[in-house]
């Protein structure tokens, strides 16, 4: 499925078979998550990608071919957003590749996965738990990640707000349960989906996210891209609490009062991942367990699925299955 403008739907088309290159790997494509990320592409809110691309970046393969050092022929592996940082530039030698200045990300800067085959940098793909089936995976290699990432900077609270309830969300939001956290879920005030839907994964609060949360948070994350919800948030929060912000684009922030920040209150986005993150949420995922939920749409009802994420209609997380992996 491929994108040749901003603002077109995604074509279904014939290309030829991948080459891997060094270091890559061949992939059969099992299943490949949606997330708003590629929205934002589709939506030409991210300005940059290549075209024509095929985006996807929550990809579940099997090696297919002679595989490579790590991942040999016929084992499962995820491709995630980083597909490849440089090595070499001051954020990659300190720890710090998901800010890395030269990175190539899968599904915008190369093609991903709303593909049959894809090629990934056998040295950023990451280890898919055996728990899991395809379609289940897919969500953990970006919303799952990204989400991690976002609730460990966002220090130790015990009481989380989280604001957007969607696939990020319902994933973290199991981790902080887990984790002895008290999660307090915040989204739109009539969608009593998304509110029921926190409810059942552990939040002890659901409600409207401007509306005065029940009681002070030591920390937010907002996962909805809508600016409105960081004044929001910083009201929410206590002396000293954070509020993190999930998402690569959020519409503009209203200017707010330095009251709500002062009192050392901390506002940061979060940049992409790195492989620690990976390797970390496959690692405490099937220990929780994480269970997602996922709605799965044949390949080439891609443009369904974008739409139907674009419209706040998902429960969860939707995945795409190329027909040959048996949607
Ligand atoms: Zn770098
Ligand atoms: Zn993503």
């Amino acid at each position: 499925m491929v994108l040749h403008g901003p603002g077109e739907p995604l074509r279904m088309e014939e290309l030829p078979d991948p080459e891997p290159g060094p270091g890559e790997l061949l992939l059969q494509v099992l299943a490949c998550g949606v997330c708003r990320t590629d929205l934002h592409i589709v939506d030409g809110e991210l300005r940059e990608p290549k075209l024509p691309l095929v985006p996807g970046h929550q990809i579940v393969g099997r090696v297919a071919g002679k595989g490579g050092a790590r991942f040999p022929a016929g084992a499962r592996v995820g491709v995630p957003w980083l597909g490849r940082a440089c090595g070499r530039c001051p954020y990659c030698l300190s720890g710090r590749e998901n800010l890395c200045d030269a990175p190539t990300f899968t599904g915008y800067d190369r093609d991903g996965g709303y593909a049959e085959l894809a090629v990934a940098d056998e040295r950023f793909c990451l280890p898919i738990p055996d728990a899991y089936g395809d379609a289940e995976a897919a969500p953990l290699l970006c919303a799952g990640l990204i989400g991690l990432r976002t609730l460990r900077l966002a220090g130790d609270p015990a009481r989380l707000g989280i604001y957007g309830f969607g696939a990020a969300a319902h994933i973290v939001c199991q981790v902080a349960v887990h984790e002895g956290r008290r999660v307090f879920a915040f989204t739109r005030a009539d969608d009593g989906d998304a509110q029921a839907f926190a409810r059942e994964l552990g939040a002890e609060w659901a409600g409207d996210s401007l509306a005065p949360a029940p009681e002070k948070l030591d920390a937010a994350l907002i996962f909805a891209p809508a600016g409105e919800l960081v004044p929001a948030a910083l009201r929410a929060v206590a002396k000293g609490g954070a509020v993190v912000c999930g998402g690569i684009h959020m519409s503009d922030i209203p200017s707010f009062p330095y009251e709500l920040l002062w009192g050392e209150r901390v506002l940061r986005s979060v940049a992409n991942l790195t492989r620690a993150d990976g390797e970390e949420l496959m690692r405490i995922a099937p220990r929780v367990p994480v269970r997602t939920q996922v709605e799965s749409f044949p390949l080439g009802r891609a443009n369904e699925a974008l739409a139907r994420l674009r419209a706040g209609e998902l429960r969860g997380a939707a995945v795409l299955r190329p027909l040959a992996a048996g949607a």
